[in-house]
């Protein structure tokens, strides 16, 4: 069986977008919107090194709502794909929800089974890749994906790193850190793994 390094986008992997006129941060709809984060290829090419897969896990609920189209998430993909490749990183897989029970577009207005909390989408990958999940981890900045990973067995940690402080957690995970390089270093420490890192710590909020 294989194991795996679970991440979540919008704020693991590329920066949050600030809505003004919503006073909330969102995940980006455009190319220009979508950012990786500093470090995040780093760390996923850590994990490609560790013999893990890199597998993305991530609710994109603007497709149902109909803020973004299924051709800019392609686009987003690709650019998020050619941007690590420049820093030898891959990603193995990426599933996305695209569901909102509330959604505009009729196709994805549904309660479905991938949407996070529940564990769906690692259980899609699991079965896919044939994935031991109680040896794999689950890296996400909301409670959402705390809960996702917890039902499917994962370990699971927690970047406290969201520039919204209610989206803040005490507990509900097993192990904080600050960005996914530091979530990748803690995964190397249970691992047994030794590595250094160039760069500081992030404080945590
Ligand atoms: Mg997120
Ligand atoms: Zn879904």
């Amino acid at each position: 069986m294989s194991r795996a390094v679970f991440f979540d986008r919008d704020g693991v992997i590329n920066t949050l977008v600030y809505r003004q006129e919503k006073d909330f941060f969102d995940s980006p709809f455009s190319l220009e919107e979508f950012q990786l984060l500093p470090g995040a290829a780093e760390g996923i090419r850590l994990v490609n090194e560790l013999g893990m897969l890199a597998i993305v896990v991530s609710n994109q609920p603007g497709i149902a709502k109909g803020n973004c189209s299924l051709e800019m998430m392609e686009q987003m993909n690709e650019k998020m794909r050619t941007e690590l490749a420049a820093l030898d990183a891959s990603l193995d897989a990426i599933y996305y929800c695209y569901h909102h029970p509330e959604g505009n577009i009729e196709m994805y207005r549904t309660v479905c089974q991938c949407r996070k909390p529940k564990p769906g989408l690692l259980l899609m990958a699991a079965h896919d890749f044939a994935i031991d999940l109680k040896l794999s981890y689950m890296i996400g900045d909301r409670l959402k994906d705390m809960q996702a990973g917890r039902k499917a067995g994962c370990k699971t940690i927690f970047l406290n790193n969201h520039p919204d402080p209610k989206e803040h957690l005490s507990s509900g995970f097993d192990y904080i850190d600050g960005s996914l390089l530091e979530a990748v270093r803690q995964i190397y420490q249970l691992e047994g793994k030794w590595i250094s890192l160039s760069i500081p710590p992030t404080p945590l909020r």
